[in-house]
């Protein structure tokens, strides 16, 4: 899971090969997803959402069920991010949202629990929805992939015009009305080798905390541009040459990748089990509840939510109208996918020199890249863990006159 900036702080967990219903009150949510609506007013062509033009919307009484039934699961047993994704959440109205938060408002922990986000393309952001978005003080993430030439490679509308102009006049809106927010930006195969393009974009608009994804295999996009050889070595020097940059001006960017893995070198266990290693959200069971808009959940990654697959079946392992969330535990596809994600963990702890500090990294990827949750290394953890970790600890080693101890470069 890419979208939000900032990670969950790391709740005490089980074992998940013990989880039952009946110990289940010791697990915790850091992430609750809720799909408004499938919709989506743009088409980027590497989208992972298959139903973007299904313009069915949560019905208010379906997210009353869903609320009830993720306080009475006791997972919410701390702050937790609730995210509106899983769509363009803002192609909903203000006037749904008025409601929704009136509905989540009303349980008395809501206040103090309840971390509202939204991932936005920006395109439909104006003042009314800045004046929302800050009475309510919702964390805000706007996806932008650089300068206009890059980012309306990607990111169109429907009939193919780019949507940089809207992007940047919400961008611009979310400013002037002191809304703070976050940029998440897709590298491929157009921006990967031009690192200084982009860090000259962001310098540029004012734009100051930053997540990369690359451009991933995964749902509906069955392709990645980065789908060639070489890909890891372009990659690689992207990272460098961006941290570089940003070194060189006292780093006035906030990048997500090498804050993380900073975090990882300088304060080992920020974000430990207890055994020591990184907690990783996505493959806990329930740290993680995915719920489109019928109420129907998922756990893990959540751009697994509603995708059919023929090796697990569907990754939809319940419906929150109809049953509890630990129904899931009985779903044979839960605990396939369950079981498969920790051999796969269990892999990486024994192959991997990064396993202490990504946890497995993320479980879609994983099936999405190489077929099945029971693997190891993918682009996605290559990218954004292994190598900004190399580049930092790279960094520090030159820095501090010392011999190199950085793990193996990744395979290209
Ligand atoms: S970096 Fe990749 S291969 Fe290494 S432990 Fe993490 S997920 Fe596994």
């Amino acid at each position: 899971m890419n979208a939000t900036l900032a990670p969950a702080p790391a709740p005490a967990t089980i074992p998940a090969h013990r989880l039952t219903p009946r110990n289940s009150e010791r697990l915790a949510m850091g992430l609750l997803v809720i799909q408004p609506s499938p919709f989506c007013n743009i088409n980027c062509d590497y989208c992972y959402l298959p139903n973007r033009a299904d313009t069915r919307r949560m019905d208010h009484a379906v997210l009353e069920r869903v609320m009830d039934k993720i306080w009475a699961s006791g997972l919410a047993a701390a702050p937790f991010s609730l995210l509106w994704h899983a769509g363009e959440p803002l192609a909903v109205p203000i006037a749904w949202y008025e409601k929704a938060f009136e509905i989540i408002n009303r349980h008395p922990k809501a206040k103090d629990y309840v971390i509202h986000s939204v991932q936005t393309n920006g395109t439909l952001v104006n003042d009314a929805w800045c004046e929302f978005l800050n009475r309510h003080q919702v964390e805000v993430g706007i996806s932008l992939d650089g300068p206009r030439e890059i980012h309306d490679h990607h990111r169109k509308t429907r009939s193919g015009e780019g949507t940089f102009d809207k992007a940047m006049r919400g961008m611009e809106c979310l400013k002037r009305n002191g809304v703070p927010f976050g940029v998440v930006t897709v590298i491929s195969d157009i921006s990967v080798d031009r690192p200084d393009e982009i860090y000259d974009f962001y310098r540029g608009h004012g734009i100051t905390g930053i997540g990369f994804n690359i451009e991933e295999i995964e749902g509906a996009n069955r392709s990645s541009s980065l789908d060639r050889d070489g890909a890891a070595g372009r990659i690689r020097s992207f990272f460098k040459r961006f941290h570089e940059r940003n070194k060189a001006d006292g780093f006035p960017l906030n990048v997500r990748e090498f804050q993380n893995a900073e975090r990882n070198i300088l304060e080992p266990g920020w974000s430990s089990r207890p055994d020591g290693n990184y907690y990783n959200q996505e493959a806990d069971p329930f740290g993680m509840i995915n719920v489109d808009c019928f109420g129907n959940f998922s756990s893990f990654s959540p751009e697994l939510l509603g995708q059919p697959t023929e090796k697990y079946g569907s990754f939809t392992f319940g419906n929150l109208l109809s049953g509890s969330v630990f129904d899931a535990t009985g779903n044979e596809s839960f605990q396939r996918v369950l079981a498969d994600i920790e051999a796969g963990n269990r892999k990486c702890a024994e192959t991997c020199a990064f396993f202490k500090y990504c946890g497995g990294a993320s479980p879609s990827n994983k099936y999405y890249e190489n077929g099945t949750f029971d693997s190891t290394e993918t682009r996605q953890c290559v990218s954004t863990v292994q190598i900004p970790m190399q580049i930092v600890l790279e960094d520090l080693e030159d820095e501090l006159g010392i011999t190199a101890t950085v793990p193996p470069i990744p395979r290209a």
